[in-house]
């Protein structure tokens, strides 16, 4: 098969973490007899740099023309960098959040895997931890609390602000329905998280997402209260498999779900739109603290393309085989500094990538 793929590299580490797994979907297209063609993209700090606007609609019409984009991260030193001294509007964050909305990207996926190598950096239970977990987060992106109308006024002398939290069916369906997809690719099971015992809004989501499964009679649904999950991720996060909730309830449940896997280092991640198209990205920013110095962790980065290979070009086997070989590589004792321990072997960035190229 071939497949274009727009690369934006990026700021920060995001040239080191991409370098990284362009070499693992290199040694993928070698032995799966693939050709993967790249077309390298500016966005961010980069671009900012040499265009004057963290995004231009080069960028944005070069990768609606890719099969899928992989990402690095973009960004510098909020503190420190000119970049933050240009209006909101124009920093390298405004770039992504533009790509995001010019691709349509409306569902983030984001896996949220223990591995059992690592899972003294948990911070659960010694017996919940052990047992590792391997669940994926889908949240809603462009719709719910954070896009509805809102507006802050006086009534009756008392300053009161208002934030409208809206779905239509429709919204509600074409995330219900990528969520069964990806399922289908995983282990069958679904759960819907949502407030239907006081919001409206859920209980339309929960009704579309009832309808929707009737058309994925292999897909077991369960329902589950928002409070119940924030519980249940800390209690027992091996019942999960793919998790689908709406914008607000997503944001929170994520960041939870990731920090209970102990390392940003680690954290895959991709946004997707009604097609197999989507962008692929770790979940951790551009590290300027470590930038340049290949110290980073590329492994998210190249679970990321993992994901791509999976859902954007349906290549499980290969998608397995470098899931396998990142295991392999942990299992054989190597760590970069952020997921180092004792007795563990530490390796560059690129050393990294080198190994889990040669576990292929
Ligand atoms: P960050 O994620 O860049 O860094 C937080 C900490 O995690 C740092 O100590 C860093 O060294 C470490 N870290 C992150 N990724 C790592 C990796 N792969 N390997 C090893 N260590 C890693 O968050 P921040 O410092 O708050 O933000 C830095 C910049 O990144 C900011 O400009 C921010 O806006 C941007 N950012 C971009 C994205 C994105 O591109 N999607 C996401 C988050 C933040």
């Amino acid at each position: 098969m071939e497949k274009n793929i727009a690369v934006i590299k990026g700021d920060g580490i995001g040239p080191e973490i991409v370098s990284e797994a362009m070499k693992v979907l290199d040694k993928i297209a070698e032995k799966f007899g693939h050709r993967f063609n790249y077309e390298q993209l500016l966005m961010g700090g980069c671009s900012i740099d040499v265009n004057g606007v963290p995004l231009t609609d080069e960028t944005i019409a070069r990768c609606k023309a890719s099969d899928a984009v992989l990402m690095g991260s973009i960004g510098g030193n909020t503190t420190t960098s000119p970049w933050y001294k240009l209006p909101a509007d124009k920093r390298p964050e405004a770039g992504l959040l533009g790509l995001r909305k010019a691709l349509g990207l409306f569902a983030n996926l984001r896996p949220c895997v223990l591995y059992k190598q690592l899972s003294e950096a948990c911070p659960l239970k010694k017996e919940i931890a052990e047992k590792g977990f391997d669940m994926l987060i889908m949240r809603e992106l462009t719709g719910g609390l954070y896009f509805g109308k809102r507006y802050t006024e006086e009534v009756n002398g008392i300053m009161t602000a208002v934030d409208t939290l809206e779905y239509n069916e429709n919204e509600i369906r074409r995330i219900a329905k990528k969520a069964f997809d990806v399922a289908m690719q995983r282990r069958k099971k679904v759960t819907s998280v949502d407030k239907a015992n006081v919001l409206d809004s859920s209980r339309l989501w929960r009704k579309v997402v009832d309808e929707v499964a009737k058309d994925y009679p292999e897909v077991t649904l369960e329902h589950m209260l928002v409070d119940n999950s924030a519980m249940q991720l800390v209690k027992d996060p091996a019942q999960f498999d793919v998790m689908v909730t709406e914008n607000m309830f997503g944001d929170i449940l994520s960041d939870e779900a990731s920090m209970i896997t102990g390392s940003i280092g680690m954290l895959a991640s991709a946004s997707m739109n009604e097609t197999s198209f989507g962008l692929y990205e770790p979940s951790g920013g551009s590290a300027p603290d470590i930038a340049g110095q290949n110290k980073a962790n590329p492994i998210a980065t190249i679970l990321s393309a993992a994901m791509m290979l999976r859902y954007s070009f349906k290549m499980d086997k290969e998608a397995d085989a470098v899931e396998k070989a990142i295991n392999d590589v942990l299992e054989a004792g190597y760590r970069t500094g952020d997921i180092m321990s004792e007795g563990m072997t530490l390796v560059t960035c690129s050393e990294m990538g080198d190994k889990i190229v040669s576990y292929i």
